[in-house]
């Protein structure tokens, strides 16, 4: 969540406002709209739930105008018009990249760690492209996907809503209260960490966070969800605030190289514990670190701090 946050955040101080020029759609299956649908209007603001990233549009005039004159009457439809948001999700491999002149600002899952160029998957558009979004001011917003879980769907504000009535409680939110986090927790018979990666019931804790967070409370990934103490529980739902208030701060493992107005870049990579350092050191006892798989994800941990 702190990466989608980050490019949230980005996107708001770039593309508000501007007019949508041109929508070029190369993957039908996972871009759900016509472009005509877009042309000619702007981003309004830019909002997340989770990892779901909802852009809401302004008023698509030429079409009102349209309607008006066939003098159609039916007050949804109408609304319709009048609330539309595109819904993006990046799911697993999806990321976004905003490009205006030389300056590139990236989002979301890097394809490589090595270069910016490798890890946006070459020049763009390339074969990960999906969607290009093209504006007034002749700035584009990619959307890439290398294993096609991710998608742009243009929605109404009730699709909108049913897709957020999903969500569980988010941390950094007034609803992540400690007794909220209990509840979620109860009767989970799964690994803790396949409760923390359910988007249904606590939404915004992906794999890198799910295995910082219960390295930082000294709790095993694997371990039942509703065998946690209370103290493990409390430990459990500070650290994650925590973590996830400290990720937003310092950008999330955003790729770029773009540099905001504040001079920030993405560095919590460089803060992460135990995700991606498999075969390293442990900060806390020195030992090796181990890896495994648990909730169908690549898991790392301490076998000796972890409980
Ligand atoms: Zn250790």
């Amino acid at each position: 969540m702190p990466e989608v946050e980050t490019i949230r955040k980005d996107l708001s101080l770039n593309i508000l406002g501007q007019k949508i020029k041109e929508v070029i759609v190369k993957d039908k299956k996972k871009i759900i709209l016509h472009p005509q649908d877009l042309i000619g209007r702007s981003f309004v603001l830019v909002c997340r739930r989770g990892k779901l990233l909802y852009f809401s549009l302004s008023v698509n005039k030429d079409k009102t105008a349209r309607l008006l004159k066939n003098k159609i009457k039916s007050s949804e439809k109408q609304k319709n018009i009048f609330s539309q948001y595109l819904l993006i999700h990046l799911r697993m491999t999806g990321q976004l990249i905003y490009q205006k002149g030389k300056d590139l600002l990236a989002g979301g899952h890097p394809f490589s760690k090595k270069s910016l160029n490798q890890a946006i998957g070459a020049t763009l558009p390339n074969r990960f492209t999906r969607a290009i979004i093209i504006f007034s001011d002749g700035a584009k917003l990619f959307f890439n996907d290398i294993r096609r879980f991710g998608y742009l769907k243009l929605v109404s504000e009730k699709e909108l809503q049913n897709s957020l009535i999903k969500f569980g409680i988010e941390p950094l939110t007034k609803e992540f209260t400690f007794n909220n986090f209990i509840k979620a927790l109860a009767q989970r018979k799964t690994s803790i960490k396949a409760v923390l990666l359910n988007q249904n019931i606590i939404s915004g804790i992906g794999n890198i966070y799910a295995d910082e967070s219960l390295f930082a409370s000294g709790i095993r990934p694997n371990r039942q969800a509703n065998s946690l103490t209370i103290l493990e529980k409390k430990k459990l739902w500070q650290v994650i605030n925590k973590i996830m208030a400290k990720a937003i701060k310092h950008r999330g493992t955003t790729f770029s190289n773009y540099v905001d107005s504040s001079g920030k870049k993405g560095n919590f990579s460089q803060l992460l514990q135990v995700y991606g350092r498999k075969n390293g050191a442990c900060v806390n006892c020195g030992k090796i670190l181990s890896k495994t798989r648990v909730a169908g994800r690549g898991t790392s941990y301490c076998q000796f701090c972890q409980k």
